[in-house]
């Protein structure tokens, strides 16, 4: 995967799911959360959730990855996903979109 900087990761062993999915802080809540209409309160609560989350690094690059396309990933909904792919599909490094997207403020839900 070129566009992965081995550097400052993720590596593609950090994308392995059994690794930081057990970590991931909405095990336990109600998955509709994460799935819910994108403008929705529950979508805010799932991104608010997401903000907290520990492991939102690896989850957002995991999505991005395998091109997962429902529901929120990483406190990232699909429709904001889907700009980030496209510039993955550009050419651009995984690790640069990650942080412009996991930086604060940078996807707000309305
Ligand atoms: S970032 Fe959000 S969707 Fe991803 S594991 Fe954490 S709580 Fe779950």
């Amino acid at each position: 995967m070129p566009w992965i900087d081995h550097g400052r990761g993720p590596s593609v062993r950090e994308l392995d799911s059994p690794r930081w999915q057990p970590r991931a802080s909405c095990t336990g809540a109600g998955e509709w959360l994460w799935f819910a209409d994108a403008n929705s309160p529950l979508t805010r609560r799932a991104v608010s959730i997401c903000a907290q989350c520990p492991v939102r690094r690896a989850c957002l690059a995991a999505a991005l990855v395998y091109a997962e396309e429902f529901g929120v990933w990483g406190g990232v909904t699909s429709a904001q996903r889907r700009v980030l792919l496209n510039r993955l599909a550009d050419g651009s490094n995984l690790t640069a979109i990650l942080d412009e997207a996991l930086a604060p403020q940078a996807h707000e839900v309305a």
